[in-house]
């Protein structure tokens, strides 16, 4: 409505109607046409706008993949800031100045039987030492996280579960499928010796 106009009878029927909860609005961007309507342009001009937006510009319906997509970001961010700045930008956001830091998020995920003793269990199994950098227990302040291997909060088999210093439980929020197979083959029991 323009400022200061009027609504038309029309409209304060469907706003009143809105009210009652009797209207739905229509749901907006269902198509490009729904998005114009109102405007007013030429039937000509419309045509355009709609071709124009759904051009096919050969990934229409098709998705980068993850390592494309991060390639394009990567690519695009060096275009504007310059690799320096990229690497010493991605540097500084490492752990928890990062935005896929999750730390106090992740915690209301754990289920109730992720419980203390349950903790305390795998860190005994693991000799209290991170199971990346061999950090002790005894040389940090706060006790050792314990890391689900595959990333469910609620999966408490031992064998998904391992122990990490705080750092290193950081670093497992990246690379997270090499993450999960490198842990995957520490904590698979080896297998007995073929017999000759
Ligand atoms: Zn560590």
């Amino acid at each position: 409505m323009k400022h200061g106009g009027h609504h038309s009878a029309e409209s304060k029927a469907k706003m009143s109607a809105v009210h009652k909860g009797k209207w739905v609005l229509p749901r907006p961007g269902r198509g490009i046409g729904d998005r114009l309507r109102g405007i007013p342009q030429s039937e000509e001009h419309r045509r355009k706008i709609s071709r124009a937006l759904t051009a096919n510009n050969g990934m229409r319906g098709k998705h980068h993949s993850e390592e494309a997509r991060r390639k394009i970001g990567v690519a695009s961010a060096a275009r504007v800031r310059g690799p320096e700045t990229c690497r010493r930008m991605s540097e500084a956001k490492r752990g928890e100045l990062h935005p896929n830091w999750r730390g106090g998020l992740a915690k209301r995920e754990y289920t109730e039987d992720w419980t203390a003793t349950l903790r305390r269990s795998i860190r005994e199994r693991d000799r209290y030492t991170c199971r990346i950098c061999g950090t002790q227990q005894q040389d940090v302040a706060v006790a050792l996280d314990v890391h689900h291997v595959d990333y469910d909060k609620t999966h408490h088999d031992p064998l998904n579960l391992v122990t990490l210093c705080r750092h290193c439980h950081r670093r497992t929020g990246f690379n997270r499928s090499q993450w999960q197979a490198f842990f995957v083959l520490m904590l698979t029991p080896a297998l007995p010796e073929q017999e000759q």
